[in-house]
């Protein structure tokens, strides 16, 4: 069995053929899902799908892009909603910084009191993280230090291969694989997915986005966190199985063993 850890099934491009999507990923073994909170507009969506479905769960957040919407009063109306397993994702990303100096200073500022925010949200919660970092590992790894995050610990999401952040594991972190494991030009996860500790690997796709090969370009799905376990069995040298049993232990030591049931 896998669990997708990071699907966005509140996403409008599942709203057509939800029940057809969730289907395929069980029937290959796809027994849970979570959905990360990116903004809050879709929030209450995503909650009626967890009730409406056993296997899928969800997170409260706010997502660096969405962050002038960041209420937190409004997320924590949502968080002790038996599905609610996480807080996030909140992080930083520096991919689409604003031009001119200052406004590059206050964008930074901004993403980081959200996320500090967020992180003492979940502290404050007892609910594990979920962090998303681009383009921002300095900053990032600062403040989960600084804002002693390991006390919830969490997960790395879609974990940018980044030999710095490898020491988070010690900080009760995992790192989030999907889709650009099989990439063609992957060759910085490759290299550094052996360093991983195998106790702290997860598998998610992020779907819609960063759909696996052979089928990049379409929208991506849970079935295919198949697709990514395989090609981390084939680099690790292990099992299938061996993938599948040690990602769903991970994701429910670290999300709750309720995502097993
Ligand atoms: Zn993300
Ligand atoms: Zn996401």
């Amino acid at each position: 069995m896998i669990i997708d850890t990071h699907i966005h099934l509140d996403s409008e491009r599942y709203n057509e053929d939800l029940d057809e999507v969730l289907n395929r990923a069980r029937e290959a073994g796809v027994k849970g899902f979570i959905i990360p909170g990116a903004e809050p507009s879709t929030l209450k969506r995503a909650q009626e799908l967890a009730h409406k479905y056993n296997d899928v769960f969800f997170s409260i957040g706010v997502h660096p892009y969405d962050m002038k919407d960041y209420d937190e009063t409004y997320l924590e109306r949502f968080a002790y909603d038996d599905k609610c397993v996480a807080v996030g994702e909140c992080g930083l990303d520096y991919f689409r910084l604003p031009e001119g100096e200052a406004e590059i200073a206050i964008e930074k500022e901004t993403q980081a009191r959200v996320f500090r925010s967020q992180i003492s949200l979940a502290k404050r919660l007892k609910k594990p993280l979920i962090i998303h970092i681009r383009d921002a590992s300095d900053d990032a790894k600062r403040i989960i230090l600084e804002e002693n995050a390991g006390e919830v610990g969490g997960v790395l999401h879609c974990y940018n291969a980044d030999h710095q952040l490898l020491s988070l594991a010690n900080e009760n972190f995992y790192f989030g694989i999907g889709g650009v494991l099989t990439f063609k030009n992957a060759r910085k996860l490759v290299e550094v997915l052996p360093r991983i500790p195998q106790d702290k690997l997860l598998i998610e796709t992020d779907g819609p986005y960063l759909t696996p090969h052979p089928h990049r370009g379409q929208r991506n799905e849970p079935l295919y966190t198949t697709l990514v376990a395989d090609k981390m069995a084939e680099l690790l040298n292990k099992e299938r199985s061996e993938i599948d049993d040690l990602s769903t232990l991970n994701a429910l030591k670290l999300f709750g063993a309720q995502l097993g049931a």
